[in-house]
């Protein structure tokens, strides 16, 4: 198979941490016989000093010609930088929030799943973290509250906040659809999030995510308060598989579920728009503390390599092999220092990233 995908290293660690997912994309290319090209593209601090903006129309058109986008982290220490003195539109982030606009990428995908090797970094209580967790959080991106109208204004002698919350039904059509596109990949449950007692636009959610299910019923459909998941999410779960929620709410429940897996390092995300093209990244940032040590944990940019296989180019086997290759290097030991304990073996970057692709080509053979 011919791939092409962008590379944005970005900025702190970023250079690092992708440096290790393209060893690994190519150690694949190898072993299941693909051959992909990568397009450097500069986004973020990067391209503030190659280019006096974050983001470039050129970069943006170049990105459009490929398959995906695999990103490290962008930003730098905002106490010290010299990007923070610039205005907030020519900041790095601005550059990725203004990508992420260009290409329409509506659907944000963020794993939670707890390691069985590392189910002592999880903060919950031992009898449910013996019980592990795999959820996907399904946000979408691009409307609800963060894209409404907001005005600040004296009404009547008051001063009075506004944030308007829209959503249009094609807009949590296409998200659903999505959603249970995934679920079908996965264990088949969907857990839709709204606040259906209060909100007209979760009236309208739940309305839109039941019509669309008609079309899944192969797929079970359960709808829950986002109060209440916000609960459950603590107290039981191993019972998510899928969980399908607007931008607001699935901001805050995504932070909640990557803080029960008890490591930032090691969660990946993807963003996708209605064709297969997707942006991937880690979900941590560009950790300037660590950045230029080659102590960084790569393991969620890899796996954030593992999604663009099998969201954007279908190759299930491939990500998989990524995914259990990750799971037997932390079996076996190996730790970077930011999940590192007792009696465990410490390595750095480089040697994370070498333990992986050891490990698949073994998960090959064993599939041969
Ligand atoms: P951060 O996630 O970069 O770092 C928080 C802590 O986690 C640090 O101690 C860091 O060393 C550690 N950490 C993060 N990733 C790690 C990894 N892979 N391996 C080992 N340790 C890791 O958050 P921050 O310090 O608040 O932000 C730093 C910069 O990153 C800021 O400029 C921020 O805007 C940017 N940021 C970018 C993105 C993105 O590119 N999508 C996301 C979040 C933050």
């Amino acid at each position: 198979m011919q791939l092409k995908i962008g590379v944005i290293k970005g900025d702190g660690i970023g250079p690092e941490i992708v440096a290790e997912a393209i060893k690994v994309l190519r150690r694949i290319e190898q072993v299941y016989n693909h051959n992909i090209t990568y397009e450097s593209l500069l986004l973020g601090g990067a391209s503030i000093d190659a280019c006096g903006v974050p983001l470039t129309e050129e970069t943006v058109f170049q990105a459009k010609k490929c398959d995906g986008v695999l990103m490290g982290s962008i930003g730098g220490d905002p106490n010290s930088s010299a990007w923070y003195q610039l205005e907030p539109d020519r900041r790095p982030e601005a550059g990725l929030l203004k990508m992420r606009k260009e290409l329409n990428l509506f659907a944000n995908l963020r794993p939670a799943f707890l390691y069985p090797a590392l189910k002592n970094a999880c903060p919950l209580r031992e009898e449910i973290a013996n019980q592990g967790f795999d959820m996907m959080i399904v946000r979408e991106l691009t409307g609800g509250l963060y894209f409404g109208k907001r005005s600040t204004e004296v009404i009547n002698g008051v001063l009075t906040a506004k944030d308007e919350l829209i959503y249009q039904e094609n807009e949590i059509r296409r998200i659903a659809i999505r959603a249970f596109e995934i679920a079908r990949k996965r264990r088949g449950k969907v857990c839709s999030v709204d606040k259906v007692n209060v909100l007209d636009s979760s009236r309208l959610w739940r309305k839109i995510v039941t019509e669309v299910h008609s079309d899944y019923l192969d797929v079970v459909l359960e709808h829950m308060l986002v109060d209440n998941c916000a609960m459950q999410l603590v107290k039981n779960p191993a019972d998510f598989d899928v969980i399908l929620t607007e931008n607001m709410f699935g901001d805050i429940l995504s932070d909640e579920a990557s803080m029960i897996t008890g490591s930032i390092g090691m969660l990946p995300s993807a963003s996708l728009n209605e064709s297969k093209f997707g942006l991937y990244e880690p979900s941590g940032g560009s950790a300037p503390d660590i950045a230029g040590l080659g102590i960084a944990n790569p393991i969620a940019t890899i796996l954030s390599a593992a999604m663009m296989l099998r969201y954007t180019f279908d190759l299930e086997q491939e990500a998989a092999a990524i995914e259990t290759a990750i799971t037997e290097v932390l079996k076996a030991g190996y730790r970077t220092i930011d999940i590192m304990s007792e009696e465990k073996i410490q390595v750095n970057t480089v040697q994370m990233g070498d333990e992986i692709c050891k490990r698949i080509e073994k998960t090959y053979r064993m599939e041969r």
